[in-house]
């Protein structure tokens, strides 16, 4: 598969915990597509850019042979993939895009004589990400047998195939449901915006850091509030203390009243009540908060 010289294409999980996120991520960068007949891929109708659906554990190798130049993909496969491949080019994380949060952790029978990690030692762990648990295994200098099974791995323990697993973990029904608990995080991870590690023309690359460029704003607008409001002068470092701003409030002087400021502020969470009155208490008035829809940085 190559691709067009002047479209680029992005990798996404066809049915899967990532896929809706994954596209209302790229609807929310403002992509609009069409769907294609065998519903494989996605036409983007307003930009050069189309998706294609597919399982995510092949969205490294997508990467790695050029048929995409971007993917959508959990860092925990990424990364796999990364060590299994033993340092042949591999795709490099462009951005963390804050959903499919999850760790892969080391979890054992509820009642098994496991009560710490060094006890592993000696002991097989079940997993379907054999490469970061050797790579966690060496760092703490555990000598555990690692056990690859590609599915169904919580059943191992109750199967007598190992006597711990490594896998996959959010909220930890799934664990407790098989009468495990976990013992210790090996990894952390969420979806990430991965780029192909061949070289780009230069009109892709730029069409790449466009892209790149829209999903963080999109992503940064999420949850964002503006805040707006008049105060006298005096007031200005009591109420910069009781901003939860990202960064440092903008100031401004106005036309005909130099005791008088207006203060705009952009804050990563809403205001609540409580808060609004407390500067309104301080002398601030005209008090707004606004949702932000899109910001490019
Ligand atoms: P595919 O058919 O595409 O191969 P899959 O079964 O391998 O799908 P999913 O279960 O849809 O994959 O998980 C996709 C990604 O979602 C995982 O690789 C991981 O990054 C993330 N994820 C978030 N929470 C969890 C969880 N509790 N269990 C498994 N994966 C999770
Ligand atoms: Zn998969």
């Amino acid at each position: 598969m190559t691709t067009s010289p002047d479209r680029l294409r992005i990798a996404v999980q066809k049915s899967g915990r990532l896929s809706e996120a994954s596209l209302g991520l790229l609807r929310r960068a403002g992509l609009a597509f069409r769907a294609s007949r065998d519903h494989l891929f996605l036409y983007g109708e307003n930009l050069p850019i189309d998706v294609l659906l597919v399982r995510d554990d092949d969205i490294p190798g997508l990467l790695v042979e050029g048929s995409c130049e971007l993917g959508i993909v959990g860092r925990n496969v990424l990364v796999e993939q990364r060590l299994a491949g033993g340092g042949s080019a591999a795709p490099e994380e462009l951005l963390p895009l804050g959903f499919g949060g999850c760790r892969l952790s080391i979890a054992i029978p509820q009642s098994g004589p496991v009560a710490q990690a060094s006890d592993l030692d000696g002991l097989r762990i079940a997993t379907s990400y054999p490469a970061l648990l050797a790579d966690w295994l060496a760092r703490e200098g555990l000598a555990a047998e690692v056990v690859v099974l590609n599915g169904s791995v919580e059943i191992a323990p109750r199967l007598g195939k190992a006597e711990a697993i490594c896998d996959l973990v959010s909220s930890g029904v799934t664990l407790a449901a098989n009468q495990l608990r976990e013992l210790v995080p090996v990894f952390h991870s969420e979806a990430v915006l991965a780029l192909s590690p061949l070289e780009q023309t230069a009109a892709k690359a730029a069409q790449i850091e466009r892209l790149r460029s829209r999903i963080a704003g999109a992503l940064s607008g999420d949850g964002a509030r503006l805040i707006m409001l008049q105060a006298p002068r005096t007031a200005l470092s009591e109420i910069r203390r009781l901003l939860p701003s990202r960064d440092q409030p903008s100031v401004l002087s106005l036309d005909g009243r130099p005791d008088d400021i207006a203060v705009q502020a952009l804050c990563s969470s809403a205001l609540d009540w409580q808060h609004l009155e407390e500067l309104k208490r301080l002398g601030a008035h005209g008090l707004m908060v606004l949702n932000v829809e899109r910001m490019l940085a």
